[in-house]
């Protein structure tokens, strides 16, 4: 039998989708391409992001979801229609849809919007930061602080749970898509070189696998670089340079202690008696933007507290989402 139960973790870079009896249905790229005249869907997932930039001017694509909220609901609609008809069953019970914990009375209201016109007669919403820790095997109904840092694409939303509620919190709107960012205006300013928003993310990529390599060989760092290609501005021909990665770590740098800025803010607002409880077990970070290596070890040492990774960054928010519609109790933001 199927089980009509649904949850979505909707991302800014990542959608993924689970029901009660199998598990995770789903789990792509947060791209839809449409047709321009039609908008009939072309494309969804990983198809879709590798047409960005591709495309001819009877398609387009879209990345609906910004900052963690619905940015173009004309899209996300359509996306989302596609995704739970190729992955689920038509029968619509109930849907849980997690979101960051920042989200403002407006932004709510369209995933509100969103569930209802997705055609489910009961719709939940939940806080990401909470299904993220309860994804990572907290027990978050428990009395006892914790504190979860989930650095995603567009948001880092960063709390401190007991009781099954988030008591301190922030979202804050730096992630890891601003890493990205910083690479494009670092390889512009210095270099005159244009790249994609692609690109930059696969030299992110790149970056963090090679850094996670030097610190797992206890390297403090070492001369090798990655190759760029993209458009030289001036001379408007096609270009290629090597970066170091010492200019990457540079980039990121700022934005990593601005990270760490919130995370304090957050910390100065905890009790006393929750700070022990973190000081005991430590911060947990997970999100995509926990996979610079670089950024557990500057918490870590900024905060002064222990800073453990999440083994599965880009699913705890999913897995916490399945132990909820599983039967795990938790308090909704909507219901
Ligand atoms: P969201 O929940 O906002 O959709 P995710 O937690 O799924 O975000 O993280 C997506 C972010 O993580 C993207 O910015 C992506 O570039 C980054 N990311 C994904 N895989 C890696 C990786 N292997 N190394 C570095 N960054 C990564
Ligand atoms: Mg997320």
């Amino acid at each position: 039998m199927f089980s009509d139960e649904i949850a979505i973790d909707l991302g800014t870079a990542n959608t993924l989708v689970y029901n009660k009896s199998q598990g995770l249905l789903y789990n792509a790229p947060s791209y839809v391409a449409q047709n321009t005249e039609n908008k009939k869907i072309v494309a969804l997932g990983s198809q879709a992001k590798e047409m960005v930039g591709r495309t001819n001017p009877l398609i387009m694509t879209s990345r609906p979801l910004l900052d963690g909220v619905i940015s173009e609901y004309e899209c996300v609609l359509p996306m989302m229609k596609e995704v739970l008809r190729r992955t689920s069953p038509p029968l619509k019970r109930k849907l849980t849809i997690s979101v960051p914990n920042g989200v403002s009375d407006i932004e709510m209201r369209a995933v509100v919007d969103l569930g209802y016109q997705l055609g489910y007669r009961k719709l939940e919403i939940v806080d990401e930061p909470l299904m993220a820790a309860l994804g990572e095997g907290l027990d978050i109904n428990q009395s006892y602080g914790r504190m979860i840092v989930d650095i995603g694409a567009g948001t880092t939303d960063i709390a401190v749970i007991s009781l099954g509620s988030i008591v301190v919190g922030e979202s804050i709107k730096i992630a890891s898509d601003d890493f990205d960012d910083a690479i494009i205006k670092m390889i512009q300013d210095k270099y005159r070189l244009k790249i994609g928003k692609l690109t930059a993310e696969r030299i992110k990529m790149i970056y963090a696998e090679k850094i996670k390599g030097l610190m797992e060989h206890c390297q403090e760092s070492d001369d090798s670089f990655i190759e760029v290609s993209g458009l030289h501005i001036i001379k408007g021909i096609p270009g290629i340079i090597e970066v170091e990665l010492r200019e990457i770590r540079e980039c990121i740098c700022p934005l990593e202690n601005m990270l760490i800025e919130a995370i304090q803010g957050v910390l100065s607002r905890t009790k006393p008696e929750l700070l022990s409880d973190i000081m005991e077990e430590g911060i947990l970070i997970t999100g995509g933007g926990s996979l610079i290596p670089h950024v557990a070890k500057q918490i870590e040492i900024a905060c002064e507290l222990p800073v453990r990774q999440s083994d599965f960054p880009l699913d705890s928010v999913g897995k916490g989402l399945e132990l909820k519609i599983k039967g795990y109790p938790v308090k909704p933001k909507y219901a």
